[in-house]
């Protein structure tokens, strides 16, 4: 039996597991205590946030949030919080 054959061989048999839904997070915004620096719609990865108007930021595409906490563990006035979201679908 060839090396190649060999491994592949072995992925065929790599044990499957039920596939697990990515944490998502419910992001709260403390607008008293935002300055508008603009990190968090800047950094998330997924584009969750935006800013309005009024040069604040809001939560323009909630299901998007991944719970990365980039957001919350980067605002330097403590802005903003992502609270994880339990996945219904577990037990
Ligand atoms: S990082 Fe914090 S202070 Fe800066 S815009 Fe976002 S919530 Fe406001
Ligand atoms: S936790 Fe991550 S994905 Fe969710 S809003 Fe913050 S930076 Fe974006």
């Amino acid at each position: 039996m060839s090396e190649s054959t060999l491994k592949q061989t072995a992925s065929e048999k790599k044990p499957t597991h039920p596939s697990t839904r990515k944490p998502r997070g419910k992001v709260v915004i403390f607008a008293n205590w935002c300055k508008g620096c603009r990190l968090c719609v800047e950094f998330c990865p997924t584009d969750v946030l935006a800013f309005g108007p009024n040069e604040f930021p809001y939560v323009a595409n909630p299901d998007n949030c991944t719970a990365c906490h980039w957001c919350d563990t980067h605002c330097p006035d403590l802005a903003i919080i992502v609270k994880p979201i339990e996945d219904e679908s577990q037990g």
